[in-house]
């Protein structure tokens, strides 16, 4: 995975691989085990770094608590699609990279003590994208939250829409958000929690369909990029447009929560909403 590291590719070359890392966010060079002890989370200025879906339901969830649905669910490549590469080594690249079979997990969990079922995505899954396998694995979730009574939580990360599955893709934002209507008529609450990035079909269905949406700081949140709202506009963005603070000031997102807080905060979110 390459970072944003603007203009600075020439001194990356000079650092050992693996030990450090450069912070998107200050720019510091931090030790990655640092890092990874501190949530993934820069020690200098707080940046939030990616996590793994896994890495995300390890941090959220009690000690094994967390029961997988649906774990070897895989995309059958629908519409035999190619274009450098074929969509089948796409997947097979992304399940070695990721060891995941898809970029979701979804399963049962419990949160302090506190049953729920949980989903995650994970943004290094050909960048977090929505196919039937994402699409079929949060209806699931929302089903089973509905049957069971219980809580629902999906952490989302994604840069969009599964192109190489076509409409497929795009029809995974009905499934979704039919199911979530359904938990919703059954009283059910839904917490959706936006990391970075969570854009386009994601955030256009199950992502902001949350009673109550959360974000971590910093995380890019929109439909679109930036350059193609400025292109079709034709005008000048905002400051900050497109960040979790910017959301969060324009009645888009409902609080800000530190990776380190997420989980008192989830736990303490369903306690108020259990009645
Ligand atoms: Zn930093």
């Amino acid at each position: 995975m390459k970072m944003a590291i603007n203009g600075r590719t020439q001194k990356k070359k000079d650092i050992p691989e693996g030990l450090w890392l450069r912070c998107p966010g200050c720019e510091e060079m931090v030790f990655r085990k640092t890092i990874e002890e501190n949530l993934h989370v820069c020690v200098e200025c707080g940046y939030h770094f990616r996590v793994g879906a896994r890495q995300r339901i390890a941090m959220l969830a009690d000690a094994d608590s967390f029961e997988e649905y649906l774990p070897n669910l895989m995309s059958p490549d629908p519409l035999g699609f190619g274009d450098r590469k074929s969509y089948i080594e796409r997947l097979t690249e992304a399940q070695r990279q990721t060891n995941l079979y898809d970029a979701a997990v979804v399963g049962r969990a419990y949160i302090k003590g506190r049953p729920l079922v949980l989903g995650a995505m994970d943004a290094g899954f050909i960048m977090g994208s929505m196919g039937s396998v994402v699409g079929e694995k949060i209806a699931f979730a929302a089903e089973k939250a509905t049957a069971l009574r219980l809580p629902l939580v999906i952490c989302c990360a994604s840069g969009g829409a599964r192109m190489m599955e076509g409409i497929l893709s795009l029809a995974q934002m009905a499934k979704t958000s039919a199911a979530l209507a359904r938990f919703s008529q059954a009283a059910g609450l839904y917490i959706s929690i936006m990391t970075h990035p969570t854009t386009a079909g994601v955030l256009a269905s199950f992502g902001s369909l949350g009673d109550i949406i959360l974000a971590e700081p910093g995380a890019m949140i929109g439909f679109t990029g930036p350059r193609v709202i400025r292109q079709t506009m034709k005008q000048d963005l905002p400051d900050g447009f497109q960040t979790a603070e910017f959301m969060l000031e324009h009645g888009f997102v409902d609080r800000i929560v530190a990776r380190k807080d997420l989980r008192s905060e989830v736990a303490s979110l369903m306690d108020y909403c259990a009645g």
